[in-house]
């Protein structure tokens, strides 16, 4: 909670509030240390790395539409990297100087879940990496009559 009141103060609140006891009863393990805690889980371990189905990946604690697959690319550094997010709103970023670094934190909007980092190393058109823990993540796969989002982003509000 003390957290949830810092990002307020700080103009950022995250629409969906929960007790820190909530979030570790509804995520895994990996899932609380990463989305909660900030942690990364291990390269080339997640079951997204090479997952190139079509569809959308979802924040795996709040469900938010987060990344589309058109925009996931091979970065080959073991975690599922995206060149943008569905669309900018979905994501909040961050300055962070954690571990000696000056990186930028990628987190959900909706729920103040950290998802990994955004680098400026990716491809075109955007140039940007979007580096994601697969455990932050859970794939919906396309339907073959769904409207694939394009200007039309889902009803996640904030
Ligand atoms: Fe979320």
């Amino acid at each position: 909670m003390r957290n949830a009141r810092a990002r307020t103060e700080a103009g950022s609140a995250a629409e969906i509030q929960k007790s820190d006891e909530q979030w570790r009863k509804e995520l895994t393990p990996q899932q609380y240390r990463v989305l909660r805690q900030s942690h990364t889980e291990r390269p080339f371990t997640g079951e997204y790395v090479h997952n190139h189905d079509d569809g959308f990946f979802r924040c795996a604690g709040c469900g938010s539409r987060l990344f589309r697959s058109d925009a996931k690319f091979d970065s080959g550094t073991g975690w599922p990297s995206f060149y943008e997010p569905v669309f900018a709103e979905a994501v909040e970023l961050r300055p962070d100087n954690s571990l000696f670094m000056r990186r930028t934190e990628v987190s959900c909007r909706r729920c103040g879940g950290h998802l990994g980092h955004v680098f400026g190393d990716g491809p075109a058109p955007t140039g940007d990496r979007y580096c994601i823990n697969s455990c932050s993540l859970a794939f919906e796969p396309a339907t073959a009559n769904e409207d694939r989002g394009d200007g039309q982003p889902p009803v996640t509000e904030g």
